[in-house]
Parts: structure tokens; C-alpha cells; sequence
């Protein structure tokens, strides 16, 4: 392995730290606890994997969480109402959905139920609009993780030619309008992109966010590039136990790229960390406070 190895464990512990002093000093100088609520419908291994660490790292960055938990076979409407009741529950100030949701439920008039102003998770498109248009709200979390994570590489990422794959409302198109303000040329790919290799090796920074387990090639990559990997896919190893991979094939993709992130340990826990600092955001905005700390 020649690139250098993004430690996305470890850049996020360093923003938990940050993010639990800034809760703790909003809590004792205001008296305002930052609270998120976790809704989990039915019993999807994944889910119950991610909702456990998510409540876990809201109680680990000083804030308050409460969990939710409605059968695979609840309606749609019993979901609507306990999102309109944490709307107005003035100790919440997150709203996490976890998707996703089982058929009965269309995931779009969730997402719109929810208040803007909790929707730490970003998926609002009221939180869409206001991000494509560059105006100040909640970012979408696993964009943010990508952007602080290339930025750690590169500092400024001005001029720098950025290739994402993916583009979807949760991860490609957001993160796309986040370099663009960052004054990077951005390139969005997807299933109709045609020579996806040649156009990714035009990248400066390539961002796979496919759900296409190791879709991304050594020759897909301009040596000295950095490569994010949002991908997490499960996929069965030699023995047949499951294991997670991204989209990017790490062992050689990391013989020519000059930095790239693991998976998991990239993305996946800054994601999280950008969920605690979106709350801690969300609490001091709906009680009339300065930003609680700096951008990262
Ligand atoms: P998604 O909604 O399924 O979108 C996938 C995107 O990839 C689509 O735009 C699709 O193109 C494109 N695509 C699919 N196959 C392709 C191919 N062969 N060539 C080029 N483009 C292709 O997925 P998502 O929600 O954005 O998630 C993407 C991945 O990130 C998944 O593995 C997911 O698990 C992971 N993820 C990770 C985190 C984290 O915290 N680390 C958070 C969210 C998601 P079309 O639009 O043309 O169909």
C-alpha cells in the first residue's frame, strides 16, 4: 500500500471531543440539554446495528437521546403522528428516521413531516433547497463527513477536479453542491455516465457512493488521487461469514492512490459524529444561541 490511510475513527473522535465540550458548556451555561430522538421501525438487523450506535455516541458527546421503536407493521400514520409529537417536544431537538422503512410507509412523507429545523439527518427538501442554494442550514451528514474528510487531505479544495459517483438525495447530489462551494470542479457519475473509469480518473478526489460493492478499479484512479469511499456493502467472505466492503477495491486501489479511506473506518464514523454535531447545531439554533463551536 503506497497511499496514505484517511483514519476516519480517529478524525471523528477528535471531532466527538470537540462536539461533548461544546454540549456540556451549552448545557451548564444555558441549562439546555441537546436531545435527539431515534425512530426505528421493525427489526432490520442493520438498522438495529446503527440506531444502538448512534444513541450510544449521543450519550458519549453529552447530549440526551431517546429511542423509539415502532413494529414492522405499524401504519404509516401511527409513524406520522410520533414524528408530529417529537415536533413539538421541546426537549428534542433531532429527529433521526432511520431508513429504511418497511413498504407500508412512504419514506418521503416522513422525511417531509418532520420539522426543518430538527432534521439533523438533512434529507428535509426544505434542508435541500436551502444547501443548493448556499444558504445557511443543517447539512446532510454523510456529505459533511466526506467534505471534512477530503479536507483534511488537501486543506483547500479551490480548483481541484472532484469526481462523485453516485447521485443520490441523501449522499452524491448534496455532497456535489458542498464542493461546489468549496470552489471545487465537480463531476457527478451515475448508472448512465459513459468510460465511468475515464471519468474518474480525471479526479483530483474521487467520492464512490454507488452501493456497488468494489466497483472502483486501480485504473480507474490518477495516481496520487484521494478516494472516499461511502460504500457499505455486505458481502459474504471465503468462509462464507458476511463482511462489509465499499465500493472501492481498497488493496489496489490504495497501490495508486495517494490517500484513501477504509471501510469501515472512513466514513462511516464521521457520518456520526456529523449526526452529534447537527444536534448540538439544531439545539442552540432553535434556542436562539451562537453556533456552539467552529466549523470542522
Ligand atoms: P442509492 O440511493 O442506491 O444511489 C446509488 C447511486 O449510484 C445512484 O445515483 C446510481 O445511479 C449510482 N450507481 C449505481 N450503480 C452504478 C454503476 N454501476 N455505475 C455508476 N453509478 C451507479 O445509494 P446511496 O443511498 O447514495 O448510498 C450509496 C452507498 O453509500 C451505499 O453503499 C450505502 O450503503 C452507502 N452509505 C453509507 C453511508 C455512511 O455513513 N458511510 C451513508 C449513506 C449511504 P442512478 O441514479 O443512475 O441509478
Amino acid at each position: 500500500m503506497t497511499a496514505r490511510m484517511i483514519d476516519g475513527k480517529a478524525i471523528a473522535a477528535e471531532l466527538s471531543q470537540s462536539i461533548a465540550d461544546a454540549a456540556r458548556r451549552v448545557t451548564t451555561e444555558h441549562g439546555i440539554e441537546p436531545g435527539l430522538a431515534v425512530v426505528l421501525v421493525g427489526d432490520n438487523p442493520a438498522s438495529e446495528i446503527y440506531v444502538r450506535s448512534k444513541t450510544a455516541k449521543t450519550a458519549a458527546t453529552n447530549m440526551r437521546s431517546s429511542f423509539h421503536k415502532l413494529p414492522a407493521t405499524a401504519p404509516e400514520a401511527e409513524l406520522l403522528e410520533l414524528v408530529e409529537r417529537l415536533n413539538h417536544d421541546r426537549t428534542v431537538h433531532g429527529i433521526l428516521v432511520q431508513l429504511p422503512l418497511p413498504p407500508q410507509i412512504d419514506p418521503r412523507k416522513v422525511i417531509e413531516a418532520i420539522a426543518p429545523a430538527k432534521d439533523v439527518d438533512g434529507f428535509h427538501p426544505l434542508t435541500a433547497g436551502l444547501l443548493s442554494t448556499g444558504l445557511p442550514g443543517i447539512v446532510p451528514c454523510t456529505p459533511l463527513a466526506c467534505l471534512i474528510l477530503a479536507k483534511k487531505v488537501h486543506g483547500s479544495l479551490a480548483g481541484l477536479e472532484a469526481v462523485v459517483i453516485g447521485r443520490s438525495n441523501i449522499v452524491g447530489k448534496p455532497l456535489a453542491q458542498l464542493l461546489l462551494m468549496e470552489n471545487a470542479t465537480v463531476t457527478i457519475a451515475h448508472s448512465k455516465t459513459r468510460d465511468l473509469p475515464a471519468v474518474c480518473r480525471r479526479g483530483d478526489i474521487v467520492f464512490a457512493a454507488v452501493g456497488q460493492p468494489e466497483m472502483v478499479r486501480r485504473d480507474w484512479i490518477k495516481p496520487g488521487a484521494t478516494v472516499i469511499d461511502v460504500g457499505i456493502n455486505r458481502v459474504p467472505d471465503a468462509d462464507g461469514k458476511p463482511k462489509i466492503v465499499g465500493d472501492v477495491a481498497f488493496a489496489e486501489v490504495a497501490e495508486i492512490a495517494g490517500a484513501i479511506t477504509p471501510v469501515p473506518g472512513g466514513v462511516g464514523p464521521m457520518t456520526i459524529a456529523c449526526l452529534m454535531l447537527n444536534t448540538l447545531k439544531a439545539a442552540c439554533a432553535q434556542n436562539g444561541l451562537p453556533p456552539p463551536m467552529p466549523n470542522p
